[in-house]
């Protein structure tokens, strides 16, 4: 069984089909589908869907992207939604959060108030984060490290080799997905073979990052056992093992997936 750790199943590309997406992901060997949310626009969706399809899974949050569009009372708001999850085996975490300095026109103390808000719900309701880390490596684990946050992922990682060092002897964990299947991918794909593979879980960011062979395409969730075979290959290992060893990674990341069953 693979875990997809990170699907923005809810997006509007699969209004069309998206039933047909999820029996697809889950008949290639991918058990479980975590659903980040990104503003309060989609809290009520993600878990609704999380509860529609088996072995779905949900987090809350407040994405750095959704920033200029959220309210100050957002916070508090994903605050009660937090409260009133936490007795639900579907609800795995606080994301999708972070910050993002790649994207212009960001306005930087909305981004921080936002994520630090965040971070403070984390530690009040000692729970994992997905962090967005987008030319931001440094600056969104200052904030883990400030909060005190040893758990989560640090999805769709990207840095150097220093920096994932940092976020691992953190606690977190590293998201590697579609990237890692271009050659030309040199820094991911060093990353993905030479990091600790206990560090590591698998993602699509459906429907974003389509690994190489639907470049271009929709990403969807039944291509994590591709890119698992992907990973497999770059570290020499067998893919039921990466199966297995990313599932458990997973679990250490989001220790509430155990909660309810694939
Ligand atoms: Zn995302």
């Amino acid at each position: 069984m693979w875990i997809d750790t990170h699907c923005h199943l809810d997006a509007s590309e699969f209004d069309a089909d998206r039933e047909h997406v999820a029996t697809a992901a889950r008949g290639a060997g991918v058990g479980r589908i975590v659903i980040p949310a990104i503003g309060r626009q989609n809290f009520a969706t993600v878990r609704e869907l999380a509860h529609r399809f088996e072995g779905g899974a949900y987090a809350l949050g407040i994405h750095p992207l959704f920033t200029p569009s959220a309210q100050d009372g957002d916070l508090e708001l994903l605050r009660a939604e937090i409260e009133a999850s936490l007795d639900d085996p579907r609800f795995v975490g606080i994301g999708e959060i972070g910050l993002d300095y790649f994207i212009d026109g960001l306005d930087d103390a909305r981004q921080q108030f936002f994520y630090n808000g965040q971070l403070e719900i984390a530690r009040e309701f000692d729970l994992p984060v997905i962090c967005h880390v987008r030319k931001s490596q440094d600056q969104v684990i200052k904030g883990l490290r400030r909060h005190q946050i040893h758990r989560g992922i640090a999805h769709a990682f990207n840095g150097s080799f220093q920096q994932a060092q940092a976020y691992i002897d953190q606690g977190m964990h590293l998201g590697f997905g579609g990237n890692l299947t271009f050659e030309r991918a040199r820094q991911i794909r060093r990353l993905a073979e030479q990091l600790p593979f206990d560090a590591l879980v698998v993602e699509t960011d459906a429907p974003d990052i389509p690994p190489s062979w639907i470049y271009k395409q929709r990403n969807s969730p039944e291509q994590i056992p591709g890119i698992g075979a992907g990973l497999a290959q770059l570290r020499g290992m067998a893919v039921d093992e990466t199966a297995l060893g990313t599932t458990a990674n997973a679990l250490a990341a989001l220790p509430r997936l155990a909660l309810s069953s694939a």
